[in-house]
């Protein structure tokens, strides 16, 4: 069986504060689950982070308080902490005699996003998401899934209010196209080809707990089943029809997926590959200990034909 933790990165609707919608996902083998979870904390623990959720657009962001104290570089981290909350709750004092509720609440939103991380600078924070992205990229059993629309291309082809429909739908059937590859390679390990009765591959998707979302792909996956295309591939069967929402903040494996998607949505957006180059790895999918020759990650671009980067281009990283 395999959970597949889900996670967006910008915006459906359109034209929303972001050109591309992404909806990121990381499919691993149920026992597998442990080991994933227990390297990402111990990285995090390292780092001070016990705990703390990994929420890479807020880890990633430059702390203007950070630049304003002197020798910030060389303290400890306790002094660094220290410093940081001085500034901040006089920021917080000199935002509200400005009686702007507006700014004071997202002062307030800011700083309760990135209080985990203010005593460590940007580079060691850079250097956090960069081992965390290596150490995703080691797992050969973790199959990375993605659909990246670009919206304005989107309202080309389809209606406005379906973008987050159909980027559910392509990483629906990557899914199901992974179970049913796994299912294929048990088939052939356990010697029943062709006899029937293989062992079937369950699926389990695990999303953000947001009830807007959720009622969203409850009813999506639904559709997606009732749909023809489905019907004639016969793929879906082994998606459980409910999904299961989490709270991410509790959840290592959804804050992993928020990295991916995050990493993505920097590369088609600004072209910056810093963690989308570790992550999009054209090697192999390990299933059980065979090798199928599906790539890890496979992401889809729903952009102009005349689109040139990696995805499109299918030049992404060489085989190792
Ligand atoms: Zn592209």
């Amino acid at each position: 069986m395999y959970l597949c933790y889900l996670d967006e990165s910008g915006v459906p609707e359109i034209p929303g504060n972001s050109t591309h919608f992404v909806l990121a996902g990381i499919a691993i083998p149920i026992e597998r689950w442990r080991e994933a979870d227990a390297a990402i904390s111990e990285i995090m623990a390292r780092h001070g982070l016990a705990g703390a959720e990994l929420h890479t657009a807020w880890l990633l962001r430059k702390y203007l308080e950070q630049s304003r104290i002197d020798g910030f570089d060389e303290m400890n981290w306790d002094e660094r902490r220290a410093q940081v909350a001085r500034l901040r709750v006089a920021e917080v004092h000199r935002v509200r005699k400005l009686g702007i509720a507006k700014r004071n609440a997202q002062l307030k939103k800011v700083y309760r996003h990135t209080d985990p991380y203010v005593h460590l600078t940007l580079s060691e924070r850079n250097r956090l998401a960069h081992e965390i992205a290596e150490t995703i990229s080691k797992w050969d059993w973790a199959v990375l899934i993605a659909s990246c629309v670009d919206k304005s291309f989107f309202l080309t082809k389809g209606k406005p209010n379906q973008v987050n429909a159909s980027a559910f739908s392509i990483v629906v059937v990557q899914f199901a196209e992974l179970l049913q590859q796994a299912e294929n390679l048990n088939r052939i390990v356990s010697g029943t080809v062709p006899p029937q009765d293989p062992v079937r591959e369950f699926g389990l998707l695990i999303h953000d707990n947001n009830p807007t979302v959720a009622l969203k792909h409850t009813g999506q996956l639904r559709a997606i089943r009732e749909n023809e295309i489905s019907a004639r591939h016969g793929i879906f069967d082994r998606i459980i029809e409910t999904p299961l929402f989490v709270d991410s903040g509790l959840t290592r494996m959804i804050q992993l997926a928020d990295l991916w998607g995050y990493s993505l949505r920097r590369y088609v957006e600004n072209g910056d590959s810093t963690l989308f180059s570790i992550l999009y790895s054209k090697q192999r999918t390990m299933i059980g200990r065979i090798q199928h020759p599906a790539p890890r990650a496979r992401v889809d671009h729903f952009a102009e034909n005349s689109c040139e980067c990696l995805i499109c281009t299918n030049s992404g990283i060489v085989e190792k």
